[in-house]
């Protein structure tokens, strides 16, 4: 299923925000090609996680290694082979989509910018909103746009938060067509938040729940139902939003 190194590795990673034990010492490692759903109730761990994924927040213990660099020092080396997308990133409000991609080409150091662009408006079938300027886009547009952003430098591990969450079913659609089509084109890792469980069943092979800071669950969707006793994602998800419910009681 996979091949060649490891793209992730994180290792024991632990978070603690003053009272708050937010990451309790999360493993993950993501292959290749592979595409993983990252999921929980909220207050699970997941964004202090990706955060760290990221180099924004810096672990209290653990390591965090991408394409064989390690962070914080190798940060630079690492987010190269990053792209990142979020439904809460804003766009320029006066560039053209055309030119906020251009400009991030340019700033991922790409030797040809301008079919970059293109190419990558293409995989996702939206070159009819290129001439388009940011505060004429929908929400849904917008986070299209932001995931077409993330994908230009083809980055060898792709990491997004609810990057479907305002989007249209047959938009949402789209952009998990055309994530699949570069995990598989490209052997590009794909590490997903979704509140959807039907859309992570869509989208991912991998699925890996975390609850109270910890992972409780990694294995394939219908695995980690089964682990669980449940039907579905859904069922499992609803399962722990009870338990971490609890514990926050
Ligand atoms: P999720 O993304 O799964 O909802 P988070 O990683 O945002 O979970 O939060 C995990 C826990 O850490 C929660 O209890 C949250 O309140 C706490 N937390 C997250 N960020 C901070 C912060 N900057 N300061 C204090 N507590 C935080």
């Amino acid at each position: 299923m996979s091949s060649g190194q490891t793209v992730l590795r994180a290792t024991a990673l632990v978070k603690r925000y003053r009272r708050t034990l937010a990451v309790a010492g999360v493993d993950l490692s993501v292959d290749p090609g592979e595409r993983v759903g990252l999921l929980g109730p909220n207050g699970a761990g997941k964004t202090t996680t990706l955060m760290m994924l990221l180099g924004v927040v810096r672990p209290d213990e653990g390591v965090v290694e991408i394409a064989g660099h390690t962070l914080p020092a190798e940060r630079s080396r690492a987010m190269a082979h990053v792209g990142f997308a979020a439904g809460y990133l804003p766009l320029p409000e006066r560039l053209r989509v055309r030119e906020f991609l251009t400009l991030f080409a340019k700033l991922y150091g790409l030797a040809h910018p301008g079919p970059a662009v293109e190419e990558a408006l293409d995989r996702f079938g939206i070159a009819h909103l290129a001439a388009n300027m940011g505060n004429e886009l929908s929400s849904g547009q917008r986070t299209l746009v932001g995931i077409v952003k993330a994908t230009l430098h083809r980055p060898r591990l792709l990491i997004l938060d609810e990057p479907t969450a305002s989007l249209d079913p047959d938009v949402a659609h789209k952009v998990r067509a055309g994530l699949a089509r570069i995990c598989a084109e490209d052997d590009t890792a794909l590490l997903v938040t979704s509140h959807n469980m039907t859309e992570v069943e869509r989208l991912c092979q991998r699925v890996v729940f975390l609850s109270g800071g910890r992972v409780v669950a990694d294995g394939s969707p219908d695995e980690v139902a089964a682990f669980f006793g449940r039907d579905d994602l859904e069922g499992v998800f609803l399962h722990l939003a009870e338990t971490e419910g609890e514990r926050a009681r």
